[in-house]
């Protein structure tokens, strides 16, 4: 048995999975971190911050114990971008691709380096399993980040592999069929929720921004738990 998990770019499924395509890259992404006491109070909490413009957005929170928060921008991508992810660019660039707002201004001093890279997503393949090959997580299916499940998929993918082998009555390929069959219909309705996600957050009609922003504020403020209920279906998995 072979477990492929060599992530999105995956040497091993560009050669047995090689009908499945990669999409066109419509988004790219933003990264930098900055210490703590360097930036205003409001980043500096224990939350998850998201902010939502228009056809953008960007989310922050504080790292481990390294006295750091990470911030990530996303946003829509009409221009060509390298294939790298370790693409460094200058805090001018990065504004003048994404824009300045009062609320990143209050960082502009801070920031050191900026990292760019293009979001990569391949289309979902009809079989997770060739042979004795098996493929998980970014290397089976490498979805828009904005469900904030790629990592976990990957866990979910690993754990349903496990289980699916410990049933020692059937062998190696009606096992790798089932956990195929099982975790495509993940991937799909995760890939689609992200999909949904992504035109939620980067709405650029203004009038749909404005109430998508009202009904967000009423439903956090009156009934948050339908947020996560809502999200029952993903951090309920039982795998
Ligand atoms: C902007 C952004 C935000 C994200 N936010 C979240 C989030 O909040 N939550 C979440 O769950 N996910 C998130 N993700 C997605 C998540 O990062 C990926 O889905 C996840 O890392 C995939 O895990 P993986 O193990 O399949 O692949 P990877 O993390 O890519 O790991 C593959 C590994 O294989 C190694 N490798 C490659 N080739 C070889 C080889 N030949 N030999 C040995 N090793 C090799 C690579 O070096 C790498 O370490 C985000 C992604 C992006 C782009």
């Amino acid at each position: 048995l072979i477990v492929v998990a060599d992530g999105v770019n995956s040497s091993w499924k560009k050669v047995l999975l090689k009908e499945n395509k990669f999409k066109p890259i419509s988004q790219s992404a933003y990264r930098f971190t900055i210490k703590s006491q360097n930036i205003p109070a409001n980043f500096v909490n224990e939350d998850l911050n998201l902010f939502l413009d228009i056809g953008k957005h960007f989310v922050s929170y504080k790292l481990g114990k390294k006295n750091l928060v990470n911030f990530v921008f996303c946003k829509r991508e009409k221009s060509k971008v390298t294939k790298s992810w370790r693409e460094k660019i200058s805090k001018e660039k990065f504004f003048e691709e994404f824009g300045k707002s009062d609320i990143l201004e209050s960082l502009t001093e801070n920031i050191e380096h900026v990292y760019k890279w293009p979001i990569i997503e391949s289309e979902i393949p009809k079989k997770l399993t060739t042979k004795n090959v098996v493929f998980i997580g970014d290397a089976a299916h490498g979805m828009l980040p904005y469900l904030a499940q790629g990592a976990n998929k990957a866990l979910e993918d690993s754990w349903c592999l496990n289980n699916i082998l410990q049933n020692r009555s059937f062998n190696l390929a009606t096992q790798l069929n089932r956990y195929s069959k099982g975790r495509l219909d993940r991937l799909k309705k995760l890939d689609k929720a992200s999909v949904n996600n992504e035109k939620i957050y980067h709405l650029e009609n203004l009038f749909l921004r404005q109430i998508t922003k009202l009904f967000l504020r009423l439903i956090l403020k009156y009934t948050p738990g339908l947020i996560f209920w809502r999200l029952d279906w993903i951090y309920k998995f039982k795998g």
